[in-house]
């Protein structure tokens, strides 16, 4: 397989989708690797690095799209970067094909293979493809020392010749992959924390990083589906959620909120007036930001004051970790090239494969994926 790397179309983007450590062990397969100079710059990874992995460094991005076989992408590429690429190219990334369906006709048109990362199952077998949860740990970690950068007071518990200093309180909303990692990171720094989730499974999770888990009655109601993915509550069920919420949040120093529900915007959990019940000085980091955020308040990729409390709500949260960010995405692309490639060293889009079948988007002219094709149907009306 011939793969190409570049710098990402997207100007704010420092993750790259291959590191040299990936590029080596491909190489090493029979894969033969091309990267556009400077892809890896921002990731700490030098065009030297590439080319002492064994990748060909290129400074011609054209040249890059048209002859590889595979296209490894953070970000979805630019329509003019698609037109570039042959018929039956495979693409791999966070291509967002549920979020911006229409976004994928490029693609259709011009005969290109398109595998989502995001859509990648979660089955046992595709752990080590599954890209959505390096990011989420990455971002989970980060928005904690996010808000500890800007808290007017320190996590820890401190006894000092001064006297005794209290510890931060942190609550963390929505304890997936993203909040486990918030809560892990909190409790290192010394904060007392506790958390809230509907899935009752999350609370075995929260107790064993040492946090509180906050219990809702929510009158038996189904809140998972098979996947172990949490539903779209009902909304008597979610203003149960945040009536306990709000309570809890006067006392809080800092709020992580991460909850939500695949394919939805983000559940509302902090409303305005919870905001106006909390202290002056109090950081609110909002990962769900990308689908509309938890809290009423928050502006997507913006940070705001309301009444002394900060509230964020980055986008890119994993991108501010460039470069574990990248070798943890670089690591779950390889395992799927590794999936992709053929007996005969070839590109093998085996759409009968479990992992591969439910994230490839488009393949031979069509598109494959059935919530996809309904998603695009629903934009087209
Ligand atoms: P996610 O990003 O979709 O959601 C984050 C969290 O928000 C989830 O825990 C969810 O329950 C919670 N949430 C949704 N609506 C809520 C509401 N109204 N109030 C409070 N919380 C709400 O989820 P994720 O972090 O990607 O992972 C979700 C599940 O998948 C978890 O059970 C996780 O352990 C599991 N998972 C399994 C695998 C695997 O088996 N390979 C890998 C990753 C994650």
């Amino acid at each position: 397989m011939k793969i190409s790397i570049l710098r990402d179309s997207q100007p704010a983007e420092s993750r790259v989708a291959l590191v040299p450590e990936s590029v080596r062990s491909l190489k090493n397969e029979g894969d033969v690797v091309q990267v556009q100079s400077g892809a890896g710059a921002a990731a700490g990874a030098s065009d030297d690095d590439f080319a002492a992995a064994g990748a060909t460094v290129l400074p011609n991005r054209d040249e890059l799209l048209s002859t590889c076989d595979v296209l490894a992408v953070v970000n979805r590429p630019s329509t003019p970067d698609i037109e570039l690429l042959q018929p039956n190219t495979v693409v791999v990334g966070f291509l967002k094909p549920l979020d911006e369906p229409d976004e994928m006709v490029p693609f259709l048109e011009r005969g290109v293979t398109t595998i989502a990362m995001e859509l990648i199952p979660r089955i046992t077998r595709a752990q080590a493809m599954d890209a959505l949860s390096s990011m989420a740990t990455v971002a989970g970690y980060k928005a904690v020392l996010m808000a500890a950068d800007l808290l007017p007071r320190m996590f820890p518990m401190l006894i000092t010749a001064a006297g005794t200093v209290a510890p931060a309180k942190v609550l963390v909303l929505g304890a997936g992959v993203a909040g486990l990692q918030a809560i892990a990171t909190a409790r290192r720094l010394g904060a007392v924390v506790e958390a809230y989730d509907v899935r009752a499974t999350a609370g075995e999770h929260v107790r064993s990083l040492g946090a509180n888990f906050l219990q809702v009655d929510l009158g038996g109601i189904k809140t998972e589906d098979e996947g172990g993915y949490a539903v779209e509550l009902s909304e008597e069920a979610l203003e149960r959620g945040r009536q306990l919420i709000a309570e809890r949040a006067r006392a809080a120093d800092v709020i992580v909120t991460s909850a939500q529900v695949p394919g939805r915007p983000a559940p509302i959990l902090l409303r305005t007036s919870a905001v106006d019940r909390m202290k002056p000085g109090s950081i609110v980091v909002d990962l769900a930001a990308p689908t509309g955020g938890n809290c009423e308040l928050s502006k997507p990729g913006e940070t705001i004051a309301h009444r002394g409390v900060t509230i964020m709500a980055p986008l890119n949260v994993a991108a501010s970790v460039p470069v574990h960010a990248s070798q943890l995405y670089s690591r779950n692309v390889a395992a799927l090239l590794r999936l992709l490639r053929g007996a005969d060293g070839e590109v093998r889009v085996d759409l009968a494969d479990d992992v591969v079948a439910p994230a490839c988007i488009t393949h031979g002219g069509q598109i494959v994926n059935q919530r996809v094709a309904v998603a695009l149907e629903a934009f087209e009306i």
